[in-house]
C-alpha cells in the first residue's frame, strides 16, 4: 500500500492541498494506507472523509485519530479538524482521494489491466488474477470495489513490487469508465459483454457499448485491448470514436471468427473442461459452471498470452482459480434438495446464463426456476422479462415460479408452452416459498434468482431451513 510522507502527499496532490499541522515537521510523517472507514482503520494511515448522503465522514475524525491514523484530509468547507491531528486542506476529499491514487499509479511501474461489462467482471478480474498469478506478483480489486472510491482505494493498495494489478471498473452512466480509466491509466483493457443492466440510465444497449468502450479513454499508446467478439455493438463502438495510438485488439468469444474461442466444452458437476483454437495449450479446466464462464476464461487466457505467460501455467492458474465470492452458490439443502443461489442480483444476460447452467446439471430430479423481477431496466423492462420467459422450454425446465410484478411477464410468456400447471406467478413471497417446499424433493435442482431488492434469498433461507 502507499507509503509516503505527508510533504510527498502534498506534492502529489498538486497545488490546491495545504498542510496544517501544529508541528513544524509534520512533513516528514511518515503515512502508510489510506483509509475511509474507521471500522477498519490502521495505525499509521491516512483518514479520508467522504461525503455521503446520509454521512459525513469528517464526523469520524476524532475516532480514527484514537485509533491511530496519522493524518487526515480535511474539506475546507468543514468546521475544525480534532485537536492535534495533523491534516490535508483539500477543496473536496472525493476529488482529492482520486488524485493521490492516479499520482501514485503513475509513480509506480506495475502494468495495469481494467476490466469492465455488464456482467462477468468480478468473475473475471478472479480469472486474470489467476492466470497472471501463476507468474507474476499481482495485486486485485478486493470484493466488488468497482466504482469511483473503490478504484482509487484498490490503486492506493498497491505495493511498490506490484508487478500487476487487475482491477474492476463499474458504472451506471456514462462519463464514470472514462474517470476510472483516467485514474487507472489500465495498459490492458477487457470489456466482457454488453447486457442490458443500466438501461434505464442509458437508455439503449448502442449507448451501453459506448459507455463501456470508454475504458479506451484512460489507455497509453501501445495497449492492449480484449473484447467480447461475438458482441456486434462493441465493435461499433470502436468505429465511432478514436482509439488509442498503436492499440492491439484481441477479441474472443464463442463464434469462430473470433482470434480466441473454445473448441470443446465439456461441464462436469463443478468446473468446466475446454480446449481452445491456439496450439500449444493442454486440455484446460476451470472451477466454473456454465459455458459463459468459459466465455469470460478466454480473456484471461488472452491476458496471459500477451503478457508472456507461457500455456502451460496458463492452464495452471486457471485451474487454482480463486473467487472473490461465488455468485451462484450451489448448496444443499438438509433434505438433500440442491439450491443454486443466484439472488444477489439479475440483468437479463445473467438470467439467460444462470437458466442455461440450470438446464445444462445433469443427475437431478425435477429442475425448478424461481425468477423474480429485474429491476433498472427501463421502459422496455415488460419485453426483457417476457423475452426470459419465452427462451423456457418444458423439455428442459420442469416448474417456472416467478415473484414480483415483472416476474409474472415471465410467467405469462411460459404459460404459452408450459403446461397450466408448471407456472406460477406469486406476489407473496412466503406463500412461494411454502408451495416450493412442499413441492421440492431431495433429488430435485432448484434455481432461485432476481434483483437485489426483491431479496430473493429469504426463499433460499426458507428452502434450506
Ligand atoms: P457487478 O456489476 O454486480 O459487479 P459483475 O459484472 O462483477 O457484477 P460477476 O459478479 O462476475 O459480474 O457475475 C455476476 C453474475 O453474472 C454471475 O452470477 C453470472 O450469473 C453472470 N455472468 C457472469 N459472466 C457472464 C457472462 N459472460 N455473460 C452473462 N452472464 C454472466
Ligand atoms: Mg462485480
Amino acid at each position: 500500500m502507499i507509503n509516503r510522507t505527508l510533504g510527498q502527499m502534498i506534492d502529489m496532490l498538486g497545488g490546491e492541498a495545504d498542510l496544517v499541522a501544529a508541528s513544524s515537521s509534520a512533513a516528514d510523517i511518515q503515512i502508510t494506507g489510506v483509509s475511509t472507514d474507521t471500522r477498519t482503520i490502521r495505525p499509521g494511515s491516512l483518514f479520508v472523509p467522504l461525503i455521503g448522503e446520509h454521512y459525513d465522514g469528517h464526523a469520524y475524525a476524532a475516532e480514527a485519530y484514537d485509533k491511530g491514523a496519522a493524518a487526515a484530509l480535511w474539506q475546507d468547507d468543514r468546521p475544525n479538524p480534532p485537536e492535534g491531528m495533523p491534516i490535508i486542506r483539500v477543496k473536496d476529499t472525493l476529488t482529492a482521494l482520486q488524485q493521490l491514487a492516479k499520482a501514485y499509479r503513475k509513480q509506480l511501474s506495475v502494468r495495469i489491466v481494467g476490466i469492465t461489462g455488464s456482467n462477468g467482471k468480478t468473475t473475471t478480474k478472479d480469472l486474470v488474477a489467476a492466470v497472471l498469478g501463476s507468474t507474476y506478483e499481482v495485486h486485485k480489486t478486493k470484493g466488488n470495489l468497482n466504482n469511483h472510491i473503490g478504484l482509487p482505494l484498490t490503486l492506493l493498495q498497491l505495493e511498490e513490487t506490484t508487478q500487476y494489478a487487475v482491477v474492476e471498473m463499474g458504472m451506471s452512466g456514462r462519463g464514470e469508465i472514462e474517470l476510472l480509466s483516467g485514474l487507472a491509466e489500465p495498459d490492458a483493457a477487457i470489456i466482457t459483454m454488453i447486457g442490458e443492466a443500466h438501461m434505464l440510465q442509458l437508455g439503449s444497449r448502442e449507448e451501453i457499448a459506448r459507455a463501456k468502450a470508454e475504458i479506451l479513454n484512460g489507455m497509453p499508446s501501445g495497449g492492449l485491448f480484449v473484447y467480447n467478439g461475438d458482441e456486434p455493438l462493441i465493435e461499433q463502438a470502436l468505429t465511432e470514436r478514436s482509439l488509442p495510438d498503436g492499440l492491439r485488439r484481441i477479441r474472443f468469444g464463442s463464434g469462430k471468427s473470433n482470434d480466441l474461442y473454445p473448441t470443446v466444452i465439456r461441464m462436469d458437476a463443478e468446473g468446466a473442461y475446454f480446449d481452445i483454437n491456439a496450439p500449444d495449450y493442454p486440455e484446460l479446466y476451470i472451477p466454473l459452471l456454465g459455458t459463459h464462464n468459459v466465455i469470460n476464461a478466454l480473456s484471461a487466457i488472452a491476458i496471459g498470452e500477451a503478457f508472456g505467460v507461457s500455456p502451460q501455467n496458463i492452464a495452471a492458474g486457471l485451474r487454482s482459480l480463486q473467487m472473490t465470492s461465488m455468485r451462484i452458490e450451489k448448496l444443499t439443502a438438509a433434505s438433500g434438495l440442491t439450491v443454486l443461489n443466484d439472488a444477489y442480483n439479475a440483468s437479463p444476460a445473467s438470467m439467460r446464463a444462470a437458466i442455461a447452467l440450470t438446464e445444462q446439471l445433469r443427475g437431478f430430479g425435477r429442475k425448478f426456476v424461481v425468477l423474480g423481477d429485474m429491476l433498472e431496466l427501463g421502459e422496455h423492462e415488460e419485453q426483457f422479462h417476457r423475452d426470459i420467459g419465452a427462451m423456457l422450454s418444458p423439455e428442459r425446465v420442469d416448474y417456472v415460479f416467478t415473484f414480483g410484478r415483472l416476474g409474472s411477464f415471465i410467467a405469462d410468456e411460459a404459460a404459452k408452452s408450459f403446461q397450466q400447471a408448471y407456472v406460477r406467478a406469486y406476489d407473496d413471497k412466503e406463500q412461494l416459498a411454502a408451495e416450493l417446499r412442499e413441492l421440492a424433493q431431495a433429488e430435485d435442482l432448484v434455481l432461485v434468482k432476481g434483483s437485489r431488492g426483491m431479496r430473493l434469498e429469504q426463499v433460499v433461507q426458507a428452502l434450506l431451513g
